[in-house]
């Protein structure tokens, strides 16, 4: 598939993900499938918290899944449940629905780890923000193949004004 999306997208993105340096930033792409052209069209970033915390980390070594110490925020993001559900219901009422995820990864190449392919889900685009002192410098676009290894998708950058009439989802706390 390709992804399209607008340059005030990708602006949010980066500008998020210097934020939350130097820990990963993450967040929901709200938009809707379209098999027909064989696209996904974005509508909206939700801009996530990082959830991840030692207990997750611990959880995960405790099933075999790699160091607890070395798994922190600055190498690993986790989406809350709650903020996940919200973020689905609201983008339902929009006759949207969740397309893919976006993470970035301080002081490292844009492309997806062991552990970002293991946690994917197919047909989701995987925005990933690299992010090295603070500066956003790269930015790339990953989808799963069938099987299960990520490829890089397409974006396409629409203009602004197809998406402005659109409100921007607010996830509550
Ligand atoms: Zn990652």
């Amino acid at each position: 598939m390709a992804l399209t999306l607008t340059q005030a997208h990708i602006e949010r993105v980066q500008a998020h993900a210097e934020q939350a340096y130097p820990h990963e930033g993450c967040g929901l792409l709200v938009g809707l499938f379209d098999a027909v052209a064989d696209q996904k069209t974005l509508v909206d970033v939700v801009l996530l918290d990082n959830a991840w915390t030692a207990d997750v980390a611990d959880n995960l070594a405790e099933s075999g899944q790699g160091n607890s110490a070395t798994m922190t925020k600055a190498r690993r993001y986790c989406i809350d449940p709650k903020d996940l559900f919200e973020t689905q219901r609201q983008a339902r009422e929009k006759g949207l629905t969740i397309i893919g995820v976006y993470h970035s990864h301080p002081d490292a190449e844009a492309v997806p780890s062991e552990c970002d392919r293991n946690l994917a889900w197919s047909s989701y685009s995987y925005i990933i923000a690299s992010v090295r002192n603070g500066v956003a410098v790269d930015l790339q676009n990953w989808q799963l193949d069938s099987s299960h290894q990520f490829q890089p998708e397409p974006l396409k950058i629409a203009p602004a004004s197809a998406a402005k009439d659109r409100m921007p989802l607010v996830v509550l706390k």
